[in-house]
């Protein structure tokens, strides 16, 4: 194939709920129609994240515990990670790996799981209650309609420079009050969907990957893959 890029799985061992892996799997179809090899590392505690070798970020979801143990370890990568998002490195962060973006997430028992910091939003937690079903929204600047499954106790505020992924046309999103949902900051693309997101909304997929391969290969005539069609999958 004539280009590659490198995906950085963080935690892939540990955040992975609802089959958040297909994301990687929807990124390497929609990949090899792009002409392109994606290559896939894990990784996880006590592993260093090099911004310099990673084209794209991947950031699953997960339960309070799992999330727990990953919010200390990733303080060592915390400067890497900022780094590789603030530089408009490519990045789509699910849920669990959302919030950890963040400044902080209140885990369902009280407890505080420290993000961070390198997004502003923040996660309080919701009394026994947790957002769960289907749901749609739209991205205002594209207006493609983006279709999923949520499932978190988490309740998000954005913060500055961050825009939603998308209006809730239908379900809870972010917090169930402003109507938003997920998060977008630079390349970096944050979102409640488990389902999983680039599974069912290849639109999204196709534009990380545009990302990643125009920030890769600056000079690269990409028009073949920019005309790539996806087709509803759902
Ligand atoms: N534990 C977090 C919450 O309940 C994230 C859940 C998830 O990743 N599905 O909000």
């Amino acid at each position: 194939m004539k280009y590659s890029l490198n995906l950085a799985h963080l935690y892939g061992d540990l955040l992975n709920t609802y089959g958040d892996i297909g994301n990687i799997l929807a990124l390497r179809y929609y990949a090899k129609q792009m002409d392109t090899n994606l290559k896939v590392d894990i990784i996880s505690l006590n592993q260093e994240f090099n911004p310099e070798k990673y084209d794209i970020a991947f950031f699953g979801g997960g339960q309070d515990y799992e999330q727990m143990i990953v919010s200390k370890d990733i303080q060592s990568k915390k400067e890497a990670l900022t780094k590789y998002i603030h530089d408009g490195g490519p990045m789509l962060a699910i849920c669990g790996g959302y919030q950890l973006l963040g400044q902080y997430y209140i885990g369902a028992d009280g407890q505080k799981i420290e993000g961070i910091h390198a997004l502003d939003h923040y996660t309080e937690s919701q009394d026994n209650n947790r957002f769960i079903g289907d749901i749609v929204i739209k991205n205002e600047e594209t207006n493609q309609e983006y279709h999923g499954f949520e499932n978190h106790n988490g309740v998000t505020y954005l913060g500055k420079n961050e825009r939603p992924l998308g209006t809730v046309v239908s379900g809870h999103g972010n917090n169930g009050k402003d109507k938003t949902e997920g998060a977008i900051f630079k390349n970096t693309y944050c979102s409640y969907f488990h389902g999983p997101i680039l599974a069912r909304n290849g639109e999204l997929a196709k534009r990380i990957l545009i990302t990643a391969l125009q920030r890769k290969y600056p000079d690269a005539d990409l028009s073949k893959q920019q005309a790539l069609e996806i087709k509803p999958t759902y």
